[in-house]
């Protein structure tokens, strides 16, 4: 059994739904104040939590209606209609409006005119529950932020993604995604019996995106090692990694509904938000498997192909991403390096970069917009020579709590086809492309100004299509993969 990253038993058991424990835990991780404080006042799981509801906006509620913001999606909670049942119950203590996104038919994004509406319809109120996934969970919290802060109640309808306990939101800027600062949820509600009603996919999606637990963490230790990034800290991984193996076990239960591994996902997913809210950044539970994913969508985006769920497909590029994690930890050499020519001058990568996304905009300005993030990063790699040849002299050290960040592929992939998640880029619904999938690890590290393994395999002449192939055919090996 490997070793976890925490030295200390308190944050292993973090409990999420205990804000006043938790946040004594992660300040006793955290002597420096580092980290940001939990902007949550209280986070219920359980069986029947959407009864607390009309209680919750009691404690929290201002002066006037409470807005009830929701998609027209037909949700379901153990057989009965969702939507009709929260608005009954708000309704028989409070004045409620309903605030409903995406009344056309069309899916809802969290873009600016989606937002402007909302922040208008919900000014005034004395309190806005937000009833639904990640996208209507971001639209509260940034018409929220802008109609000067009513409390924010989330009632969580899936568990997807971790928007649901963190100060982030992802907003469509330009067609564009982009994660912005924004607020935290005042109170969350998270009720089994809602999640046992939602599309299983979407739970499913919600196991794939935690996968990048065994991936991401690592990205950003490497990042901190190599003086590519002053923020990471070991607390909010640490928090996370035992309870996520304990939800690996659990995949073939998740998979039966069973209401133990729902509430065991719930939490994880739940921690990992604070995780990132914590940080002030993704980078815990984002790195290379995340702008494969993202890659992907962009390519999606410019052939006007529906995206697959997010999760789903991060989870799959976890796995190839973990053989890659395996590899070099077990095959890297220092001794093979050749620093002279691991810093390339930017002129040279220049035209790389630009070329890697003509494909999906031959206009040019997508290449333009990377190769902004892009240079920042290859100036700062370059300014950290030091630190990177500090890093290759102590490989024994760093590879040991790399190997501590990592799990073996096999036990990702296992978790996924236990929950009956899809395994390869083509099961995804809508199906990606192989050559599409190929073309996003190619040039994942050239988006944007994040650092991760594949910018450090990249400089050091191992993010090759050579190696790629190896990997990916390891990863065909064990289920997963194109
Ligand atoms: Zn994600």
């Amino acid at each position: 059994m490997r070793r976890t990253v925490s030295p200390s038993p308190e944050l292993v058991d973090a409990d999420p739904a205990d804000l006043e424990s938790l946040r004594k835990v992660l300040a006793a991780a955290d002597p420096d104040g580092r980290l940001a404080p939990v902007g949550m006042q209280s986070i219920r799981i359980g069986a029947d939590v959407l009864g607390e509801l009309p209680d919750s906006v009691s404690a929290l509620a201002g002066p006037g209606e409470v807005a009830a913001l929701m998609d027209a999606t037909p949700m379901h909670r153990n057989g009965c209609d969702l939507k009709a049942a929260t608005l009954r119950l708000l309704g028989e203590r409070f004045p409620v409006v309903p605030v409903v996104v995406g009344k056309d038919g069309r899916e809802v994004h969290a873009d600016e005119n989606v937002i402007r509406a909302v922040e208008s319809a919900i000014r005034g109120a004395g309190c806005v529950v937000a009833i639904g996934s990640g996208t209507i969970t971001d639209i509260g919290k940034e018409a929220t932020a802008r109609a000067g802060r009513p409390p924010l109640i989330v009632v969580q309808t899936a568990a997807s993604v971790n928007a649901f306990s963190d100060d982030m939101a992802v907003i469509l800027k330009d067609g564009v995604k982009r994660t912005v600062p924004s607020r935290w949820p005042d109170a969350l509600l998270i009720d089994l019996g809602i999640l046992a009603g939602a599309p299983q996919a979407m739970n499913r999606a919600g196991l794939g995106d935690l996968l990048a637990m065994w991936t991401a963490p690592a990205d950003w230790y490497l990042a901190g090692a190599l003086g590519l990034d002053d923020s990471y800290h070991p607390a909010p991984a640490a928090m996370l990694l035992d309870q996520g193996r304990a939800l690996l076990e659990s995949a073939a239960a998740l998979r039966r509904l069973d209401a133990a591994a729902l509430e065991k996902l719930a939490r994880v997913l739940t921690l990992s938000g604070i995780a990132l809210g914590i940080a002030r950044s993704t980078a815990p539970l984002s790195g290379t498997e995340h702008l494969v994913s993202h890659l992907i969508d962009m390519e999606a985006e410019r052939s006007g192909r529906r995206l697959a769920l997010h999760g789903a497909q991060v989870g799959i590029a976890s796995v190839v991403l973990s053989v890659a994690w395996q590899w070099f930890l077990e095959s890297f050499d220092p001794a093979r390096v050749a620093p002279d020519a691991c810093f390339p001058r930017a002129e040279a990568l220049e035209p790389s970069v630009r070329d890697a996304f003509m494909p999906i905009d031959p206009s040019g300005r997508a290449g333009q917009e990377c190769w902004n993030q892009y240079s920042r990063k290859l100036a700062r790699w370059s300014a950290c020579r030091p630190r990177v040849e500090a890093f290759l002299s102590e490989w024994p050290r760093h590879r040991a709590r790399l190997r501590e960040m990592t799990l073996p592929p096999e036990r990702l992939a296992t978790a996924l086809r236990e929950a009956g998640a899809p395994m390869r880029f083509s099961e995804l619904d809508p199906p990606v492309a192989a050559e599409t999938a190929l073309w996003a690890f190619r040039n994942c590290h050239l988006m944007r100004n994040r650092f991760t393994l594949a910018d450090f395999l990249f400089f050091t002449g191992r993010w090759t299509d050579g190696l790629l192939d190896g990997w990916l055919a390891r990863a065909r090996e064990i289920g997963g993969g194109l």
